[in-house]
């Protein structure tokens, strides 16, 4: 993280992206890899922001984006996004003339689907099932699909991994099961790919037979101990807009579910389950204030947190870290989300559009 951290921003809450990290965690992966980029850019790049995201990447020249709707394929063309954008959700028939129009690229495994999508003559991904069981065509029987690709051949075939993180052998026997797949259909495919951020940091997947990666989660910095450690990208931040003393024996918060022990000083932060900070953490977490670290006390609240803030001099504005560096010890995702009880996927991706999301090149 930057050294010296300035907060021009009248912001009640926002989040710092660094935009450095994010390139520099895709440029590690294709530099391990040797493969190009079609970065995940789902779900506003996983709460990162997808401008800033897109913005960060496009000097990587990344192979095409990845997408989970229509509505994101179009907010790419919005943002000037000329390259391929991958729909990788499986779409309704009715999807299909909106998804053209933005010139999207689908991701298909069902032989109906991919007639229908071939008569708008777009481009298609071919997506084999090896045991996600979630969309795809299912790799154990190809027979229906073997027509229909022979006579509209996609640009592109992957799959996808259940345990990239944890299995290496159960990504190997996806990777034979796709394999075999392809072999079956007996079509030539320009393009193969599987690998995720897990897999790509790991190297667990079919390395030599790849054209592409498919990161997501590590761009925007998680991802520690594959090895390969990616950079801490996002920080969650906001100011405190109220101080006060409680004595012991008063409470803070919803249900009264912490009560002080001694005479504390309790600061608010304008920050709350309602802007993404989870509330499962409440009466656990610390976050940073000047380089310390402050206990957080009570029930988090939609739109406010408090902290004891009793042994660190602040006053009204001055900015809480709860997830990020402040010059001290780093909070990570994975931390908070441990916490939580949640995935740091789920974390990242739950950080509301009402956080300013402000892109440090530092
Ligand atoms: C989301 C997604 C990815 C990226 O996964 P990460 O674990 O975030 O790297 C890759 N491929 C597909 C098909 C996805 O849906």
């Amino acid at each position: 993280m930057e050294e010296t951290l300035i907060y021009p921003l009248p912001a009640r809450a926002w989040l710092d992206v660094s935009i450095a990290a994010l390139r520099g965690n895709a440029a590690e992966l294709q530099r391990r890899t040797g493969l190009p980029l079609i970065p995940m850019v789902k779900a506003n790049a996983y709460g990162v922001g997808v401008a800033g995201a897109v913005g960060a990447l496009e000097s990587l020249a990344p192979l095409a984006y990845g997408v989970a709707t229509v509505r994101e394929g179009e907010q790419l063309r919005e943002l000037g996004i000329v390259r391929p954008v991958v729909v990788f959700t499986p779409l309704l028939a009715a999807e299909h003339e909106r998804a053209a129009t933005a010139d999207l690229t689908l991701a298909l495994g069902d032989p109906d689907s991919i007639s229908a999508w071939a008569r708008t003559g777009k481009p298609y991904y071919l997506a084999i099932d090896t045991g996600m069981n979630r969309a795809g065509a299912p790799w154990r029987d190809l027979t229906d699909l073997r027509d229909v690709v022979r006579k509209s051949p996609p640009v592109a075939a992957f799959t996808h991994f259940h345990s990239a993180e944890s299995d290496s052998q159960s990504s190997q026997e996806q990777v034979a099961r796709f394999l075999d797949a392809i072999a079956k259909l007996g079509v030539e495919i320009p393009l193969l790919h599987a690998d995720n951020s897990a897999a790509a940091a790991r190297g667990v997947g079919g390395r030599g037979r790849w054209g592409a990666i498919r990161p997501g989660v590590f761009l925007y910095g998680v991802g520690r101990g594959l090895g390969l450690d990616a950079r801490h990208v996002v920080s969650l931040r906001a100011r405190i807009v109220d101080i006060r003393w409680i004595e012991p024996g008063d409470t803070v918060s919803y249900g009264a579910t912490y009560s002080a022990k001694r005479r504390e000083r309790i600061a608010t932060a304008s920050v709350g389950y309602g802007d993404g900070y989870p509330r499962a953490v409440s009466d656990r977490a610390t976050a940073m204030l000047h380089g310390r670290r402050i206990p957080q006390r009570g029930l988090v609240t939609m739109d406010m947190t408090m902290f004891d803030v009793t042994d660190v001099p602040c006053e009204v504005g001055d900015v809480i870290t709860l997830i990020g560096g402040d010059g001290g010890p780093e909070l990570t995702v994975e931390g908070i989300a441990g916490l939580a009880g949640m995935s740091p996927y789920e974390l990242l991706t739950g950080f509301a559009e009402r956080l300013d999301r402000r892109y440090l090149e530092g």
